[in-house]
């Protein structure tokens, strides 16, 4: 059985002619009528002739989304939890973006990200990182605008999935967005960076944690810098520039007495100088049991003033729906992580934690 979530148009047509033999042109029109308008009603003209082909059609066809069990809001922030997975939908001046999860916790171990803190539970498949923009635009009825990649989990380290779900997402056949609405962040793995540069769509955005002015206090946040030093990650964030066309987002969590000293900003500054970079500066939320803190908002202004006083485009990124753990950093249900360990316990099967 063929998920229709994870197909292109074109691939999905090309399988269920496979399999049936015949209705390449109908099994695209099923196709586009689910992602455009959220159901298959068959009340196109081409159908009335087609009924059997369309019963055809659709038991050849997995159409089952995860079940919602949760939804929660906080103001207008709304967090979905489809299955383990989760989801949320943010209203911002530009319209609705929904932050996409790529797997259920992560392997990465930043140490200020609640997320980090599960380790990783498995990667999503394209089908269950299609579904959460299904469920948001099709169930929820949100006129979503952007696609963020900042969820739960490192979307490089699930590259396949991600870039199938990308294909799939931009499918002028389908949901069509544009790749311009749509941002993967990293946490700075280079060789996906490498090969991003290489195979996807310019017009895809990419964002970079940065989050340290230097290897050592990046080192003390960031596992990752112990295989990447910020060197490496600036060359290939050169590599990646070097289209015309390309911009950068450096992402960067302020922590109070850690990397939020005007200093700190200058050492940025320096390292990020000569790359076509837009700063988005997001104060650190605090997660269940955190050691770190947010700087105060004075201290925050500051730091952002003195990046843009050196010639950076900043952006001091408000948070939202942080009472609900629907901030950057703080997905990771508890309870959810409770349950899935005795779940694995029970199953006596290996799961991966830091
Ligand atoms: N794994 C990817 C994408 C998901 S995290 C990455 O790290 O880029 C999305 C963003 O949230 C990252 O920029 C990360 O640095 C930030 N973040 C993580 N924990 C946070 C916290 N507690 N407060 C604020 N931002 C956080
Ligand atoms: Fe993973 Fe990103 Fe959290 Fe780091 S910040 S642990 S890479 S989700």
């Amino acid at each position: 059985m063929l998920s229709i979530f994870r197909c292109t148009q074109k691939e999905y047509a090309e399988a269920l002619v496979k399999q049936l033999g015949r209705g390449s042109r109908h099994a695209a029109l099923v196709y586009s009528e689910l992602f455009r308008k959220g159901e298959i009603l068959g009340v196109t003209p081409a159908f009335k002739t087609a009924k059997k082909l369309l019963e055809e059609i659709k038991s050849a066809t997995v159409f089952e989304l995860p079940q919602a069990i949760r939804h929660i809001e906080e103001g207008k922030t709304r967090k979905f939890l489809l299955g383990e997975v989760e989801a949320v939908a943010i209203p911002m001046a530009a319209g609705w973006t929904l932050c996409v999860s790529s797997q259920v916790g992560c392997r990465m171990g930043c140490a200020f990200c609640q997320t980090g803190k599960m380790g990783l539970l498995r990667n999503l498949t394209a089908e269950e990182i299609v579904a959460q923009v299904f469920y948001a635009v099709h169930v929820a009825k949100i006129p979503i605008r952007n696609l963020v990649f900042m969820g739960m989990g490192e979307p490089f380290d699930n590259y396949e999935e991600v870039m199938r779900t990308i294909r799939v997402l931009t499918d002028p056949g389908g949901f069509g967005f544009g790749p311009r609405h749509i941002s993967v962040s990293t946490s700075g793995r280079v060789e996906e960076i490498l090969r991003f540069a290489q195979e996807a769509d310019p017009a895809l955005n990419l964002a970079v944690s940065v989050n340290a002015p230097n290897d050592a206090v990046r080192a003390r946040l960031m596992p990752i810098n112990d295989t990447y030093s910020m060197q490496d990650l600036k060359q290939a964030l050169e590599v990646y520039l070097q289209h015309p066309r390309r911009t950068l987002l450096a992402e960067y969590v302020l922590i109070k007495d850690v990397n939020d000293s005007l200093q700190a900003a200058e050492e940025l500054a320096a390292y990020l100088q000569g790359l076509r970079v837009k700063i988005n500066v997001i104060p650190y939320n605090p997660g269940t049991r955190g050691i770190f803190a947010p700087p105060h908002l004075a201290q925050q202004e500051a730091f952002v003033e003195r990046l843009r006083a050196l010639g950076f485009r900043v952006l001091l990124r408000s948070t939202h729906g942080q009472k609900i753990m629907a901030a950057c950093g703080q997905l990771g249900d508890l309870e959810l992580r409770k349950q899935y360990r005795l779940k694995h316990l029970a199953a006596n099967t290996p799961i991966h934690v830091r």
